[in-house]
């Protein structure tokens, strides 16, 4: 079986409550899409894709209006009790932006900066320095977030003339991969010379492709410490979105390389934000990296499971845990290694749900219409009737209760009274 490497060494940087690199655990971030000068949408966004457990939310700092509405998008959620931290995402007038709203740099968690958009010519040195000395002045840290699709046209362009007058120049993809990581790279340096201190910054390195990014991050790991946000931009939508973020993300985090992820998958027209978090906890979870919510093991069903019963019962519950699950987190602790089996038939129902915390065997098709019920590899009831689905979820809930200490009594066991002084 393939182990994984270990992860990477690297500094850590804090945001706010959060802490990225190091060996703090791998952190889900996420981005609006609301207009941010809509300040009742964006908090309204903000808190969705909280809840749903991103731990950074980005937003686009792309006029005063929205600059102006940072402040008050970081009080709202503070006064409803949610601590995420807000990163500003900033282009062509970061610099501006920051000098004249220094509430909206107050109140962000973290700076992204595109090195690739803060100004062409003459004015990108001075315009990056501008950003990075608001960065210091009001010590935030600050993302290094280059992206294929605005790399440094005069960094490229010197790139490719050297190549091209070498005796044999590398190919194309090759000059653009190194241009990338020379852009970050150099970037983080000039950043430092500034006054930045190391530990305030992350870097990101974002492609399209799944094999330019895992070349890039490969590059990248080795060149350097900082923490790493991983990410495939313009991933795409739905499947096509899902499946190329997964390929070049697991390839990487199988190797130790990752500190912070993000999803950058195009919703459906009035599709749900939130599933770009849930699919980046997918990731982190299946590869037994984090644990973020209790495991539905569900098989496919097959012509055994003839009606929709099956895949309606594995619909609830799945739903039923992803609803219960901001509740759970607040008040049992370890409930998201928990896993649950719902089974098609009897052919690897029973097994798989022994396998499971709390597992359901249903009736296939001809089977006889029972549903056992295993609780730690224990067959504990058969259940029957219209109310199968309603049932195995009270379970659910009851197995919670009794298997998963209050958060408060942990809290207590991990914080033990102190020690009596000794007598000198
Ligand atoms: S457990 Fe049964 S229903 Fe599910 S895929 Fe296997 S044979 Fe089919």
């Amino acid at each position: 079986m393939a182990t994984m490497n270990p992860r990477r060494k690297s500094l850590s940087v804090t945001v706010g409550n959060v802490t990225i690199g190091g060996t703090a655990p791998i952190v889900v971030q996420s981005m609006t899409n609301t207009d941010t000068a809509d300040i009742d949408g964006t908090v309204a966004q903000i808190k969705a894709l909280a809840r749903a457990g991103s731990e950074l939310v980005r937003v686009t700092v792309n006029n005063d209006e929205s600059a102006a509405a940072v402040p008050h998008i970081r009080e709202r959620l503070d006064r409803a009790g949610i601590r995420t931290p807000i990163v500003g995402d900033f282009h062509f007038n970061g610099h501006k932006l920051l000098k004249e709203h220094p509430a909206c740099a107050q109140a962000l968690g973290k700076l992204r900066i595109n090195p690739g958009n803060v100004g062409r010519g003459s004015k990108r040195d001075p315009q990056f320095a501008e950003m990075i000395e608001t960065a210091c002045r009001y010590d935030k840290p600050v993302r290094i977030g280059v992206n294929w699709g605005s790399l440094d046209s005069d960094l490229l362009t010197r790139m490719m003339d050297s190549n091209s007058k070498l005796a044999e120049p590398l190919p194309a993809i090759e000059v653009m991969r190194e241009a990338i990581v020379i852009s970050a790279l150099a970037s983080a340096e000039r950043a430092v010379e500034l006054g930045l201190g190391a530990d305030k910054i992350v870097i990101s390195a974002k492609v399209s492709g799944v094999q330019d990014l895992i070349a890039v991050y490969s590059n990248l790991a080795a060149r350097c410490s900082f923490p790493l946000h991983l990410g495939l931009t313009e991933a795409g939508m739905g499947s096509k979105g899902i499946v190329a973020s997964t390929a070049a993300m697991g390839v990487l985090l199988q190797q130790g390389i990752g500190d912070t992820i993000r999803v950058s998958l195009t919703p459906e027209p009035n599709g749900d934000r939130t599933q770009e978090v849930i699919v980046a906890q997918e990731i982190l979870q299946t590869m037994g990296l984090r644990a973020f919510i209790p495991m539905v093991i569900a098989c496919p069903g097959c012509g055994r499971t003839t009606s929709t019963y099956f895949q309606e019962l594995a619909q609830k519950i799945q739903g039923h845990i992803r609803h219960r699950m901001p509740e759970w987190r607040k008040q049992r602790q370890g409930v998201e290694d928990m896993t649950v089996a719902v089974m098609g038939c009897v052919v690897n129902g029973p097994g798989e749900s022994k396998h499971a915390n709390i597992g359901i065997s249903l009736p296939g098709t001809g089977e006889h219409p029972v549903a056992p019920v295993y609780e730690d590899g224990e067959k504990t009831v058969t259940l029957k009737g219209g109310r199968i689905a309603e049932e195995f979820q009270e379970m659910v809930e009851r197995y919670i209760e009794r298997t998963y200490a209050p958060i408060s009594a942990a809290a207590a066991i991990a914080t033990p009274a102190a020690p009596e002084p000794m007598a000198s």
